[in-house]
C-alpha cells in the first residue's frame, strides 16, 4: 500500500501507544510506501526525524502542496516543482495586494510558493476571495483560522496526482489521511481515504458521501490504523 497522510492532528496525533503502534507497521513493511503531504514548511518537518522510530517517506508533499521533494534527498521532484513555481506570483505581490484586508495576519512559519495567514471574525472574506482571484491564486480556508494563499491549482490532492502519475502508483493501494479542510483535495482525488476521528465538522461534512472515504472513530495515527484494517490495505500485495 501507498499512505499519503497529513502531518499535524493525523500522523502525528492521536493516543501515542496506537501512532508507536502505526510507526512499527511501517517500518516493518517494506513494500508499504509512505508520502507525507502537509501543510508546514520543510524546514519545520525535518526535525521530526530526530525522533528515531519516525519513518522515513519517499516524497515529502510540503507547503500544502506547493513543495514537492524527495523525501531522501530533499531535491525537488521536476518537473512538477517548476510547473508549480511557474504559476507562483511570489509573496511580495502577495502581501501588497492583501495587506489591507482586515484580520488577516501573516503567519510566521517557513513557507514557499504560497503565503499562509491567519484570518478572524472581522475578515471580509468575500474580499480576501476576491483578491486571491485578482492574483490568479486560489484560497484554502481550514479550521476556521488558517487561510493559504496557494498557485492556481495547486493543492495537497493535485500534487499527489502529479506525483501519482510521474511515478505509476498503483491508484488501488493508496490510502489518503488527513483531519482539516486542507486535506480535502486528497479525499477529492477519488482515491481511498481516511477522515480521522478528530477531524474538524466541516471536514466531515463535506466528505460524508464520498464513496471512498472511512471515517475513523479513532483519533490520528489510530484512526489511519482503523482503516488500514478497514480497507485490508496490507493483506493486498504490496506497490
Ligand atoms: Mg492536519
Amino acid at each position: 500500500m501507498l499512505l499519503a497522510t497529513d502531518l499535524d492532528g493525523t500522523f502525528l496525533g492521536g493516543d501515542p501507544v496506537q501512532r508507536a503502534a502505526l510507526y512499527r507497521i511501517i517500518n516493518s513493511h517494506k513494500g508499504l510506501q509512505l508520502i507525507f503531504v502537509s501543510g508546514r514548511g520543510l524546514a519545520t518537518i525535518l526535525p521530526l526525524f530526530e525522533e528515531p522510530l519516525m519513518p522515513k517517506p519517499g516524497f515529502i508533499i510540503c507547503d500544502v502542496g506547493a513543495t514537492i521533494v524527495n523525501g531522501n534527498s530533499l531535491e525537488p521532484v521536476e518537473p512538477i516543482q517548476s510547473l508549480i513555481e511557474e504559476r507562483w506570483p511570489g509573496k511580495k505581490k502577495v502581501a501588497a495586494l492583501l495587506a489591507g484586508v482586515k484580520g488577516l495576519t501573516p503567519q510566521d512559519v517557513p513557507q514557499q510558493r504560497r503565503c499562509s495567514y491567519f484570518y478572524n471574525d472581522h475578515t471580509d472574506v468575500d474580499d480576501l476571495k476576491y483578491k486571491v482571484e485578482q492574483l490568479n491564486c486560489d484560497l484554502v480556508l481550514s479550521a476556521g483560522k488558517f487561510a493559504d494563499v496557494l498557485p492556481k491549482g495547486i493543492n495537497k490532492g493535485y500534487s499527489l496526482q502529479l506525483l501519482a502519475k510521474q511515478y505509476h502508483f498503483t491508484i488501488e493501494n493508496i490510502l489518503v489521511a488527513g483531519d482539516t479542510f486542507n486535506d480535502l483535495s486528497l479525499f477529492a482525488t477519488g482515491y481511498k481515504g481516511v477522515v480521522v476521528g478528530n477531524a474538524e465538522p466541516g471536514l466531515r461534512e463535506a466528505t460524508a458521501d464520498l464513496p471512498a472515504i472511512y471515517h475513523a472513530k479513532e483519533d490520528g495515527a489510530g484512526g489511519i490504523l482503523e482503516a488500514m484494517q478497514h480497507f485490508s490495505l496490507l493483506k493486498k500485495p504490496a506497490i
